[in-house]
């Protein structure tokens, strides 16, 4: 099966009991037992829900995985992962990570004695040279966000296998479309839901995707002793926006590659962050690991001052200023401000994420309107 015919029939079969095409929202905590342990496979929702079990089979599909599990957000899915750990253990992660992320590993996770290295991923010796007998995991983010840094997933997957270290990729922004990281070795993938691949900022929801039996296995363990779960309302709408991820991904990455060339070329833009420009430092990796270079687009302008950056985000009216990223509507914001407030502005600035960045999720209107709305605001 192609991509997009697996967006719309993989893993999802017709309802057994009614042939209802689309997957029921199973409303339901608990179900019918015949005797004492004699059941249909459900026994309480926490720990299975046929919404869910379809979604999860969906996306397992998508990954080129084996197993789904979904959580209540990606935060809830990344919490599951670092809990595969012990105090003492040690992980290796990018210097650019999403601002969520870092603040669960240094300010929650840290408190359990498991430690955080944070290095310029792109360069892949300095994620070797921070291995040690302690080290037991190296967490990936590609593209990462906001600077769109691309990190050889390919290459961190050939450290790991060499140090017998699980590598986890936040396929976040990429999405199945544009990469599938468990082709390129990885053993764990996470999402946040919330993003493209439920595509209309209507839920938040979370999953991991793996390969692996046992690894599967302790990681709907955790699912399921934690309870950081879903509710199946919710993995109905991912569903139902997955059915579009591939004519979605498509427009969002026209639309990225017409704005990101626009802004290259405007006097007041000093810098613009896009994997897909052939200046881009990982381009080639870029090009080797992913289909197409996404809708999200990071920018300075010239002067780099805050006032200016905020004038522009205050003028913009299809890009409406919202945190989060990956729906229909085109969104802007300030990371300094706003998604990565909780990294502090010196470990900010050595990562390049300057005070005046702005960061554009393009959405899948029509490119026309949305180059005209970025040159009034920007003038
Ligand atoms: C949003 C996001 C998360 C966290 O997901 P939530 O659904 O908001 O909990 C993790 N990683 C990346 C890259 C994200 O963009």
């Amino acid at each position: 099966m192609k991509f997009g015919t697996k967006a719309i029939h993989a893993g999802v079969e017709p309802d057994p009991t009614t042939g209802a095409i689309m997957t029921p929202i199973y409303q339901t905590s608990t179900y019918v037992q015949r005797s004492p342990g004699d059941h249909k496979g459900y026994e309480y929702s926490r720990t299975h829900n046929p919404t869910r079990t379809q979604l999860q089979n969906a996306l397992a599909a998508l990954e080129n995985g084996k197993h789904g599990l979904c959580f209540a957000s990606g935060m809830a899915a990344i919490d599951a992962v670092i809990k595969l750990l012990a105090p003492g253990d040690e992980v290796i992660s990018t210097n650019d990570l999403y601002g969520g992320s870092y603040r669960i590993f240094t300010k929650i996770f840290q408190n359990y004695g498991i430690k955080f290295h944070f290095t310029n991923m792109a360069d892949l010796s300095k994620v070797e040279a921070l291995v040690n007998e302690n080290t037991k995991m190296i967490w990936v983010e590609t593209p990462t966000n906001p600077l769109l840094n691309i990190i050889d997933i390919k290459g961190c997957a050939e450290i790991a296998k060499k140090h017998n270290l699980l590598l986890v990729a936040d396929n976040t922004f990429a999405t199945p479309y544009l990469q599938t990281p468990l082709d390129l070795g990885a053993d764990i993938v996470m999402h946040s839901l919330t993003k493209y691949m439920g595509g209309h900022s209507d839920v938040v929801m979370g999953a991991l995707i793996v390969n692996n039996d046992d690894l599967h296995e302790r990681l709907a363990f955790i699912q399921n002793a934690c309870g950081g779960t879903p509710g199946p309302q919710d993995c109905f709408l991912i569903l139902r926006g997955l059915k579009t991820l591939h004519l979605r991904m498509e427009r969002h990455c026209q639309n990225g590659r017409k704005i990101a060339e626009y802004l290259k070329n405007h006097p007041k833009v000093e810098k613009v962050f896009w994997p897909g420009f052939e200046d881009h430092n990982n381009h080639n990796v870029a090009k080797e690991q992913m289909n197409d270079f996404g809708g999200m687009i990071s920018f300075v302008l010239i002067g780099d001052k805050v006032e200016d950056a905020t004038h522009v985000l205050e003028k913009l009216k299809y890009f409406a200023l919202a945190e989060s990223l990956g729906g229909v509507e085109s969104l802007c914001g300030h990371p300094a401000t706003m998604t990565h407030a909780s990294i502090p502005r010196e470990e900010r600035m050595k990562a390049g994420l300057s005070d005046s960045l702005i960061r554009l999720s393009v959405g899948v209107e029509d490119a026309e309107d949305l180059i005209a709305d970025l040159e009034q605001a920007i003038g």
